[in-house]
This record gives structure tokens, C-alpha cells and sequence, in this order.
């Protein structure tokens, strides 16, 4: 009911033994702040800045981009905003930028290898996030990472943007927005221990994480029913990862669908992820879910779960528990 979502608002996104879970949101357009304020969301895990560039027949300038990511800055009022750089390519294709889908887009020119090889999309894009990081707490994310050398050439680009910036004057954020990754590759969950030791950050993509763990295309109808992100596999990437964070010291978030699932909340928990962005209106359900689980039962749950043999059983042993919250 509208009166319990209200209520669901305010109270604390704590567990039954008094662990918090931070909960934010997922936006596709700088518009959006509203709803997320009404979700009752901490801040912005992760705008998906490519939609600012799709179902358009020209490029948003620096000035048109800056200006919108300023005012979505401001509307948040001091809760931190996370935005992902161009992951444009795949399934989601820009009119303005006439890029060729080569015959396998999820495994082509994207994300951040179209912008390594778009500089200068990349560098407007860098000049607007910094001029509206001048107005509240901002972070970069950059999407599909496989290399250390892609996260080291991206933040060089970033350099040369901030010293750009520092030639002509003009005021500069502080502090700097921290730089993250996604993990959304096999290849950066497993090394992401190394990866931790360049990143400020790592944010979990777990919609590409099955579909390149599992090698499902993840907008073909014809396999959509062997898409499962409680595939042992897609866990134990996501375990391996957040191991490599917490050592390392660096935080860590869950920004694909799974976090806005309650079903798989205490999954979740149980690994270790205190930090969950979803769609806005995921937020009161995760919450109520969050706050009836204690965190030691759902370390128990998750340990058991990383030892099955597939997802079926993983399944089961997640129903078995919700069915037993009350
Ligand atoms: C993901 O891959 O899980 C993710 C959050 O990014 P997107 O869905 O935009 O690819
Ligand atoms: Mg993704």
C-alpha cells in the first residue's frame, strides 16, 4: 500500500542484526532524481549515461551534457552520484555515432573500448562529469573493463582532461570523483584483485556478468530460458570479487538486476555486499526485505549456496530461506 511504501521511506535500511545495507538507484536519464528522492534512495549507484546519446541524431555537446548532469548533481542534494561512462555498443546502439554492429556487438567494439578508441567522446565526456562533480559528491565508473591497460589508459585520458583543465583556469572538483570499474566480464572478476589495486571502486554488473559467464546473448529470445545469474559460476565471481575489494579496502556494489530482486537479497547479503543499486522502484520491496534477514544467517545461506552444483539447487536453498523469514 502506498501508506506502508511511505512508511518503508524512512525507516533504515538495516538488518536484524543491525547491519546496514546502502540501497540506490539505477537511473537511464539525468531526469530521473525526482523518483529516486521519492524511493527514499542514499544516492545514484549508477547512471547509465549512454541513453543520454540514444534515439538522437546528433552528439550532446559538453555544455548540453555538463548542464544535465549538474542539475541532476544539485537535485541530489549531497547524496553521491555515480556515473558510468559511454557503454554504448551491444545491445544498445547510438544513432549519432553511426558505429557498425559487427557480427557479435557483445563481444565488439564497446563500452569502453569504443570510447579508448573515441577519445574525444570520452574527453567531453570527462570535461562535463567534472564540471558538474563541482556541484556534489560524483563518482566515474567505467563500464566493461577486461585489462589493467584499459583502466590505466582510461584514467590517462582523465589526466589529460584535469590538466587541460588546470592550463586554462578553470575550477576543478574537490576532491577529484573517485574512479571505478565494472566488473562485468569473467575476465575482470578473476582478476580483480589486481584490478582493486588501480580502482577506487568496483561495481558489480551482474546482467553482463551471466550473459558473458554463461555465454548467453542476453537479448536472444531463443536462450533466454539458460540465462540464470544463480549459476555457481556467476556466484562465484561475484564471491572472488568481493573478496578482492574487501581486501583491498576499496567498496563494492551490486548494480545489475539481481540487487533489485528481494528474492535474492539475503543471497546477497550473504556474500558480503553491503551496497545495492537498482530500479527506484525496487527500493521499498529490497528494503522491507533487508530489514526482516540477519546478516549472519545469510552468510550461512551464501556459504552453503557457493557449494552447489547448480542453480536449481541454489534456488531452493534461497526459497527455503525466505519462505522461513517472517
Ligand atoms: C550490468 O551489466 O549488470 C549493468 C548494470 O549494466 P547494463 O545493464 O547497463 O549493461
Ligand atoms: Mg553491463
Amino acid at each position: 500500500t502506498r501508506r506502508n511504501l511511505q512508511r518503508l521511506r524512512d525507516v533504515p535500511s538495516v538488518t536484524r542484526d543491525r547491519v546496514a545495507v546502502h540501497l540506490n538507484a539505477n537511473i537511464e536519464l539525468p531526469t530521473e532524481a525526482e523518483s529516486v528522492l521519492q524511493a527514499g534512495a542514499e544516492g545514484i549507484g549508477l547512471v547509465r549515461s549512454e541513453f543520454m546519446f540514444m534515439n538522437r541524431k546528433t552528439l550532446p555537446t559538453e555544455d548540453e551534457q555538463a548542464a544535465a548532469l549538474t542539475t541532476l548533481v544539485e537535485q541530489m542534494r549531497g547524496r553521491t552520484v555515480t556515473i558510468r561512462t559511454l557503454d554504448l555498443g551491444g545491445e544498445k546502439l547510438g544513432d549519432a555515432l553511426d558505429i557498425k554492429p559487427g557480427t557479435n556487438p557483445s563481444l565488439g567494439l564497446r563500452a569502453v573500448r569504443l570510447s579508448l578508441v573515441r577519445r574525444d567522446l570520452l574527453r567531453t565526456q570527462f570535461a562535463a562529469i567534472l564540471r558538474a562533480a563541482w556541484h556534489g559528491p560524483t563518482r566515474i565508473l567505467i563500464p566493461m573493463v577486461c585489462t589493467i591497460d584499459e583502466l590505466t589508459t582510461t584514467k590517462a585520458v582523465l589526466a589529460e582532461v584535469v590538466a587541460d583543465f588546470r592550463a586554462r583556469g578553470r575550477p576543478l572538483p574537490d576532491p577529484m570523483p573517485p574512479v571505478g570499474v565494472m566488473i562485468e566480464v569473467p575476465a575482470a572478476a578473476l582478476s580483480a584483485d589486481a584490478l582493486a589495486r588501480e580502482s577506487d571502486f568496483f561495481a558489480i554488473g551482474t546482467n553482463d556478468l551471466t550473459q558473458y559467464a554463461l555465454a548467453i546473448d542476453r537479448t536472444d529470445e531463443a536462450v533466454a530460458h539458460l540465462y540464470d545469474p544463480l549459476h555457481p559460476a556467476v556466484l562465484r565471481l561475484m564471491h572472488f570479487t568481493t573478496g578482492a575489494a574487501q581486501a583491498a579496502g576499496i567498496p563494492v556494489s551490486v548494480c545489475g538486476e539481481m540487487a533489485g530482486d528481494p528474492r535474492l537479497t539475503p543471497l546477497l547479503i550473504g556474500l558480503g555486499l553491503r551496497d545495492l543499486s537498482m530500479a527506484a522502484i525496487a527500493i521499498p520491496a529490497v528494503k522491507q526485505r533487508v530489514r526482516r534477514i540477519s546478516a549472519g544467517k545469510a552468510h550461512a545461506l551464501a556459504h552453503q549456496a557457493l557449494g552447489q552444483p547448480d542453480a536449481a539447487r541454489i534456488a531452493a536453498l534461497l526459497d527455503h530461506f525466505n519462505a522461513g523469514i517472517t
